[in-house]
């Protein structure tokens, strides 16, 4: 039996050596990271890992959406899984760190639980398409039963290539829609994850404990004026969609920046038509999101943007249109696992803050199946999905501490 007095600590070269070992297929000469899910470098790191969990003695399962995972099944033991994990695959030309330090933190959890003589089920997940390479936390919405037929035959980039990787990998759009796991067979999912952002570094936080992923609302807001001729057309005879468009790009930063500080907007893209020199906008739509972890803010700031493209329209006088096009809704994590992490931070004597998470993560699908909790550690700079992500060594074997007492502390409440 494990021995519940005192803190457990990873060992540190073991998890260097995985972590290192993780990292190198892919890697790119200037210190980052090239493996999009399903590419050839994404699976040379899957086999990878796959040795690692054989050599370490666990058993290696791969499901029907392709996620692969370390299991620790102790004989006779019929209580539920905890899980934890995060993913290999990256961005294009992205950073060593995001995914594959969870995916390293947890495999050493693992191993050092089991050297504890833990005797509880537990499962370290590699999640396939985490980045949305083809589909958006496909391995975690696939065990959660959070996918269609339409998300996978609505892939980003064609549909014809993505059948090709997806049985160059052994899968199928089928396989993957048949892959959910039973809501009872799991007791909580742990993850670890860099920050991605500046907010740990700034405040010199050891550790960001999640509350939950803010929700993501998209629009497309469209300015009508007239196109015409761009010599000829007086400046005070125009109706320029393009005027009411910029004014409005501004005004979404004021609002937000002036009124809803836990909030951020952002235009991503304008298309002009006709768009071209000599002409004077006819039409121009505004690409615009919204995040915030608050569903009523989100609500209060979408009235508030509606209201600046109306004053922008008018100002110009132009027509508007304002679309709601799509909404991610915001997830909570689950308050038994933070306050296991905080229990963890605490007894380490580290420094923690809760905070919302402002990007998409596997535990955002897996609060849909069970109790989840996600921790961050600072990203230097708060650079990400580039080769310039970073996150000093200390600042991992802190975090996989964390992660490790958080799981002790859990399996022994379960
Ligand atoms: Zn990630």
């Amino acid at each position: 039996m494990m021995t519940l007095a005192g803190n457990l600590h990873i060992n540190e070269s073991r998890f260097r050596e995985d972590f290192q070992r993780l990292t190198r297929d892919g890697a790119t000469p200037d210190g980052g990271l090239n493996r999009p899910a399903l590419s050839i470098a994404h699976l040379a790191a899957r086999e990878t890992f796959q040795d690692m969990i054989w050599q370490r003695g666990f058993t290696a399962r791969s499901d029907l959406a392709g996620n692969l995972s370390a299991c620790h099944y102790p004989s006779m033991q019929t209580k539920p899984v905890l899980m934890l994990g995060s993913h290999l695959d990256s961005v294009k030309d992205g950073g060593r760190f995001d995914g594959t330090l969870g995916v390293a933190a947890a495999f050493e959890v693992l191993q050092v639980l089991r050297e504890h003589g833990l005797d509880r089920p537990l499962e370290v997940m590699d999640f396939t398409d985490e980045e949305g390479t083809w589909v958006s936390l496909m391995g975690s919405r696939a065990i959660s039963g959070q996918l269609t037929r339409k998300d996978l035959t609505n892939p980003r980039g064609d549909l014809e290539t993505f059948q090709r990787v997806l049985q160059r990998a052994g899968l199928s759009i089928s396989g993957i829609l048949s892959a959910k796991r039973n809501a009872e067979d799991l007791c909580a999912y742990l993850e670890l994850h860099i920050e991605q952002g500046t907010r740990l570094e700034k405040s010199r936080t050891d550790i960001g404990i999640v509350t939950g992923m803010v929700g993501i609302h998209m629009y497309l807001v469209t300015f009508s004026g007239q196109a015409n001729h761009a010599g000829t057309t007086l400046m005070s005879e125009r109706h320029d969609a393009a005027l009411g468009a910029s004014k409005f790009c501004l005004m979404v930063q004021e609002t937000v920046t002036e009124r809803f500080p836990n909030c951020v907007a952002t235009v991503g893209r304008m298309d002009f038509s006709p768009g071209t020199f000599n002409i004077v906008a006819g039409q121009v739509t505004v690409f615009m999101e919204l995040r915030t972890e608050d569903a009523e803010r989100a609500e209060e700031l979408q009235q508030a943007l509606y209201e600046a493209a109306e004053h922008s329209a008018k100002m110009f006088d132009l027509g508007i249109d304002f679309q709601h096009l799509e909404s991610v809704t915001e997830r909570r994590m689950h308050p038994t696992v933070i306050e296991a992490f905080e229990a963890g931070v605490s007894a380490l004597g580290f420094s923690s803050r809760r905070l919302p998470s402002l990007a998409g993560h596997d535990a955002q699908s897996m609060a849909r199946l069970c109790r989840s909790g996600l921790i961050f550690v600072p990203s230097a700079g708060g650079f990400s999905h580039s080769s310039r992500e970073y996150t000093c060594w200390e600042d991992c074997v802190n975090g996989a501490n964390v992660l490790l007492n958080a799981a002790r502390q859990l399996v022994a409440s379960f």
